[in-house]
């Protein structure tokens, strides 16, 4: 138990001493006895109990303090099951469907965004969208093949005086486009608020007038991961030559709107695009789009 005790001790000197702070051994040990021993605390309660005095004693705030797991960018994250700290904004609050879970959402920094989870069993305080925190202490996980961070009673939640750039939000995708969502093709639209109707029926306003528009929801992916992508009118009639006039042409022909879904599938699905859009909450709105012309000559060097 005293090796344990000596254990801790050196844990929590270090880690002021790598904060650039001297703390007295003798008297962490004593205390850190005194909570695991007499008032039987758990280690890591009497960790941070000692941790928490240590930190009043010398007028240092957490953020002074060198986080335990090691300070990583989103971009690094790769592998689950790891310890780790990060400088992150609060991207967007999801509802989260479960009541085990008090937050859920994604956080990101300037090399990439993820998403995280904070159980309720971690009593954490909530965060709010866009402001910035360090997250000490999290755990690294992989769900549904994405990774992501957990925030767990072991965890610490700070805020900090910093704004932490995100990533650009335009991003260019290169890939295959591998699904087109069926409420895609010639659609109508409410009038008074655009929102997509179903069977002239508006999900906000009922029964209402309405007006076509043209577009697609589709699904491209590059290889690594999928995005799901909304091209416009004039996306769809740079790649395809078929704009609003065409598509309702081709719907009078066929007596059939769903026609033009099909013929967009036809000529669109499973082929290569460039995509250049602005990253949303859950879809690229794309501005650029065109088809991958395969560069011959470096084709060609591969294959010498
Ligand atoms: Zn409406």
């Amino acid at each position: 138990m005293e090796d344990r005790i000596n254990e801790l001790t050196e844990q929590i000197v270090k880690r002021f001493k790598d904060s650039g702070f001297d703390v007295d051994a003798k008297e962490v040990s004593k205390r850190l006895k005194l909570l695991i021993f007499e008032f039987k605390v758990p280690e890591s309660e009497a960790v941070r109990t000692v941790t928490n005095y240590l930190m009043k004693e010398l007028d240092i705030s957490r953020e002074q303090l060198v986080a335990e797991s090691p300070l990583v960018k989103i971009a690094d994250i790769t592998t689950p099951g790891k310890w780790v700290s990060l400088k992150a904004k609060v991207v967007q609050l999801w509802d989260a469907t479960s009541p085990n879970v008090s937050q859920v959402g994604l956080i990101g920094d300037e090399t990439g965004i993820i998403k995280f989870v904070i159980w309720a069993k971690a009593g954490k305080g909530e965060v709010e969208e866009g402001k910035s925190y360090l997250f000490k202490n999290v755990v690294t996980d992989s769900f549904g093949g994405r990774m992501q961070v957990n925030v767990n009673r072991s965890s610490q939640i700070v805020e900090i005086d910093e704004d932490v750039q995100l990533p650009p939000r335009e991003l260019e995708v290169v890939g295959a486009l591998i699904a087109i969502q069926q409420n895609s093709g010639l659609i109508k639209r409410c009038k008074l608020c655009n929102r997509t109707m179903t069977k002239d029926i508006c999900p906000v306003h009922g029964k209402v007038e309405g007006y076509d528009d043209l577009r697609i929801k589709g699904v491209v992916d590059d290889g690594e991961n999928y995005y799901e992508v909304i091209l416009n009118e004039d996306n769809i009639r740079a790649l395809t030559g078929i704009g609003l006039n065409e598509a309702r042409k081709i719907a009078e022909e066929k007596l059939d709107r769903n026609a033009v879904l099909t013929e967009l599938k036809t000529r669109l699905l499973g082929r290569y695009f460039r995509v250049v859009g602005t990253r949303g909450e859950r879809y690229l709105i794309v501005r650029e789009v065109e088809f991958l012309k395969p560069d011959i000559k470096t084709i060609a060097g591969e294959i010498l």
